[in-house]
Formats: structure tokens, C-alpha cells, sequence
């Protein structure tokens, strides 16, 4: 960055964006769109970029959107990644900004994720001549499970010579506005879906013997499912699994013939995974052989682990302490939850930041994917100050 230009002029800059940025913000919470299906949401934001003079892609993975802000070489120096989508809630909150569209609701703050890049987009066009190379926006649709990242890559977002670093961040409910996550190495979990389906033989209810009940089957799959994470998974490692689904029978007095199972696994490495895998494999097995029923178990691998390069995670860190004195700055933070960026991460270096985001004082307190979530909005503003200053720093290295 311009030495003339200390780190926390931007966040001054982009304080004083910050109309713009809570009217796209809300804007877009009005009319949220889910995965695949963002296409207002993508001519907002193609057009926001061509107002500034963007060369712009519309169009990739159906609603994907990328923009380049030319530097002085054509190749891009840094890639930021921003989702698009909002998730099947009914929204409870009662502002006036809430969702005009019933059973949809941006309840993770991907609205607030597309107001920063356009305003990133804003604070980096007044600089556009102290870039060394091109900045490459990308605007991702479908994070929320629908495998958005993968589609964005496979459509070509990296066709182009690919970018040395890339950069995305997720607005934090869990930490107060003020807070930063900036971790090296992983912070989010992999996710796996599972879907494990028993099959017994169906009877009446009251000729037990004369049925194979997967009533009973699933209840003791479950119980010692638990055991793979509290007894099988070191206690110094981290793993989850949770059931969130499980159908079976229509009445009171029939033994159904089959039940279904749906659930996820997070983890952090890919050696506990595959232990956690072959401990489920091993239980289904043990169980269909104890109960004389068959077991099919099907893993489908969602999202790797989000891990953080070690390089630009400290530079961000040295960022956000110049920007932002005072601030909260966790290293060793980590979550459960995941997120698609970690596809974009097993290409080019880069990093997730997370970004505190509640306000108690405010009543911004519920958790990412509630009905009733909302978040502060200087969270946006401190987002875009110190995505566009880790931009500028990249630069004057590139
Ligand atoms: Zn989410
Ligand atoms: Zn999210």
C-alpha cells in the first residue's frame, strides 16, 4: 500500500460508503433468492460493477457473477469471493427491511456478503492505479450447501491466469461486532451429508417375532453413534455428528419395514474423517448382522475443511491491528460450521476472515440460519476496510 495511505484511512472511506452499503445490504434482504435461483441479486450486482467501469461476467454456474478491476498487468493479483445465496426460513423479524418473500430469508448474511464486495469494488476503484495487477470479484451463488464454489470453478472462474491470493469472509453472530477471526491453518469444518437406510420386514404391531423391527434397529443406531465421537475420535481432536432426520412407520400398531436416516459429519482432517467414516461403516455393519437387517450406508462429501495459508492469515492480522485499534483479534479460533470458500482455497492461497457481527445492545443476538437472525451493520463497513486495505498491502508485494 501507498505509504501515504496508512491502513486506517480506509476504514474512514469505506464509514463513509456506509449509506451505500446498508441500502444494497437491505435491499437485498427484501428480495432474497435462494442457491442457483439469485438472479436479481445478479443483475444488482452487475450492474453496480459496470457502473464503475468493470469489465463484468454474468452468467457463470447460472448466477454467478464475476468482475475484474483492472490493475497495471492484466494478471489478477487477488481474488475475493463473496455468496449470493439466502436459505428456505420464514423470517420472524419484524423491521422494515424484512423479507418480502415468504419461506426465504438471507439468515447467514450473504446479503451483507454482496454489499461489501460492491463496496470493496467502490474503495478499490479509487486506487485502481496504485494496483499491480487485476482484482477479481467473484460473486458465488449456491453456498448454502448446493456446492455454488465447485460449479464456479468447474464453470472457469479460474480460466484466466489463476490469482496469487484469494480472500473471502462471513459475518460472525457468535463474536461481537469489533471481533476478528483471523486464523491460520484450519478454521472450518469439512461437511459430510449421510444417509444410512435400514431395512427390516413390516408386521403388525402386536406379532413382534414375526417381524424384523427397524424401530428398535434405529434406536440403538443412534445411541451408538454416539460413541464414535465421545469414545472412537481423540479427545484432543474435534469431530461432530449429528442426526437430522430419521422417517419410519405412518400409525400406532404396524412395525414398519423400513426407516431412513439423514445426518452430517464435521471434522477438521482428513485422517479423523476417514476414522469417523469407518467407525459409522463398522456400527452399521455390526448392528445388521445383530438385528438380521440390512444397512446401506451412503456418504456424500459436501465441503473440505477451510484452511487458512499461514502467510496471508498473518498479513491480515497485522491489517486489522493497524485498521482497528482495540480490536478483538482471535488466531485460534475455530467452528464446526462450514463453508464452500475452502474450495476456492484448495486452488490459490488465501484467506477466510470472520467477522463479528452481534450486538447485544441492539437485539442482533440470534445465531447464523435462525429465523429470527439479524446483525450489525458496521460489521459490513468493517469487512469492506479491511478487505480493500488487504488488497492494497497485496498489491505493493505482488
Ligand atoms: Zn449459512
Ligand atoms: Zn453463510
Amino acid at each position: 500500500m501507498n505509504k501515504k495511505l496508512p491502513a486506517s484511512g480506509l476504514l474512514e472511506e469505506a464509514q463513509q460508503l456506509f449509506d451505500y452499503t446498508q441500502s444494497i445490504r437491505r435491499d437485498l434482504h427484501r428480495h432474497p433468492e435462494l442457491g442457483f435461483q439469485e438472479k436479481r441479486t445478479a443483475n444488482l450486482i452487475a450492474e453496480g460493477l459496470s457502473r464503475l467501469g468493470m469489465e463484468v461476467l454474468t452468467g457463470i454456474a447460472q448466477t454467478g457473477v464475476v468482475g475484474f478491476l483492472e490493475g497495471h498487468a492484466s494478471e489478477p493479483i487477488a481474488l475475493l469471493r463473496f455468496d449470493m445465496d439466502a436459505l428456505p426460513i420464514q423470517e420472524e423479524n419484524k423491521v422494515d427491511y424484512a423479507s418480502t418473500h415468504a419461506g426465504v430469508m438471507h439468515a447467514c448474511g450473504h446479503d451483507g456478503h454482496v454489499a461489501t464486495g460492491l463496496t470493496v469494488a467502490k474503495l478499490l476503484k479509487k486506487y485502481q492505479n496504485q494496483l499491480s495487477g487485476t482484482v477479481q470479484f467473484v460473486f458465488q451463488p449456491a453456498e448454502e450447501g448446493l456446492g455454488g464454489a465447485h460449479e464456479m470453478i468447474k464453470a472457469g472462474v479460474f480460466t484466466r491466469p489463476k490469482p496469487k491470493y484469494c480472500l473471502a469472509f462471513h459475518l460472525w453472530n457468535e463474536r461481537p461486532v469489533g471481533w476478528f477471526g483471523v486464523v491460520s491453518g484450519p478454521v472450518m469444518a469439512s461437511s459430510d451429508a449421510f444417509t444410512i437406510d435400514i431395512k427390516g420386514r413390516g408386521g403388525h404391531g402386536a406379532i413382534p417375532d414375526q417381524a424384523i423391527d427397524p424401530v428398535v434397529v434405529v434406536a440403538q443406531l443412534i445411541m451408538a453413534m454416539q460413541t464414535i465421537i465421545s469414545r472412537n475420535v481423540s479427545p484432543l481432536e474435534s469431530a461432530v455428528l449429528s442426526i437430522g432426520q430419521v422417517n419410519c412407520g405412518n400409525t400406532h400398531n404396524v412395525i414398519p419395514d423400513k426407516v431412513a436416516v439423514k445426518g452430517t459429519i464435521r471434522v477438521f482432517t482428513p485422517r479423523v474423517r476417514e476414522h469417523v467414516l469407518n467407525r459409522l461403516q463398522a456400527v452399521c455393519d455390526g448392528l445388521a448382522l445383530g438385528f438380521n437387517c440390512e444397512i446401506a450406508l451412503v456418504v456424500e462429501k459436501l465441503t473440505p475443511p477451510v484452511i487458512n495459508n499461514q502467510e496471508i492469515a498473518q498479513l491480515v492480522g497485522e491489517i486489522t491491528r493497524e485498521i482497528f485499534k482495540g480490536a478483538v483479534i482471535e488466531s485460534d479460533y475455530r467452528t464446526m460450521a462450514s463453508e464452500d470458500f475452502s474450495y476456492f482455497l484448495e486452488e490459490v492461497p488465501g484467506c477466510l476472515i470472520l467477522v463479528g457481527s452481534r450486538n447485544d445492545q441492539k437485539g442482533f443476538l440470534s445465531s447464523h440460519h435462525n429465523p429470527k437472525f439479524d446483525f450489525d451493520e458496521q460489521a459490513l463497513t468493517n469487512a469492506a476496510a479491511l478487505l480493500a486495505a488487504t488488497v492494497l498491502r497485496i498489491s505493493e508485494f505482488s
